[in-house]
């Protein structure tokens, strides 16, 4: 399989690994939003959320809690951000379900993205054909 995040899961790619679990690992981003910011991935390779399990999705989660902390004391964040581009027009630019852990810092220059109205009446039906097509498992 030719994706970044598998090869540096068997080693064949170096990085810095962070944290290290039986089905998770996260390790630095090498082009950072600010210094410390973390990519967290499940070993096996998914290309997405979706597509991820809901065990490692958990062990995911349960990850990035234990690995966040430590992170903002070790660069002395303010804050961080936790984000997932989902698709190619959404920014994922790697194929294989991540996580990124981003500190953030007061001023330090970023921006989240602008919102924009609903036109009248559009959230309302907008609302209903998402619970529409929700599938509970
Ligand atoms: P995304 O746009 O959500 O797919 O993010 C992919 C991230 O992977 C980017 O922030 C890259 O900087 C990061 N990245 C790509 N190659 C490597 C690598 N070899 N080691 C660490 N991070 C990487
Ligand atoms: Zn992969």
């Amino acid at each position: 399989m030719d994706c970044i995040f598998c090869k540096i899961v068997t080693g064949e790619i170096p990085s810095y690994k962070i944290y290290e679990d039986e089905n998770v690992l996260a390790f630095l981003d090498i082009t950072p939003v600010n210094p410390g910011h973390t990519l967290v991935i499940p070993k096996k390779h998914y290309k997405n959320i979706i597509d991820t399990p809901d065990e490692l999705l958990q062990g995911m989660a349960l990850a990035v809690k234990k690995i966040a902390p430590a992170i903002i004391k070790a660069v002395k964040a303010d804050a961080w951000n936790l984000g997932a581009n989902n698709g190619a027009v959404a920014g994922q630019i790697v194929m294989h379900t991540h996580w990124h852990i981003m500190p953030r810092f007061t001023n330090d220059g970023h921006h989240l993205w602008y919102g924009k109205p609903y036109a009248d009446g559009e959230i309302a039906e907008v609302a209903q054909r998402i619970t529409d097509n929700i599938k509970i498992r």
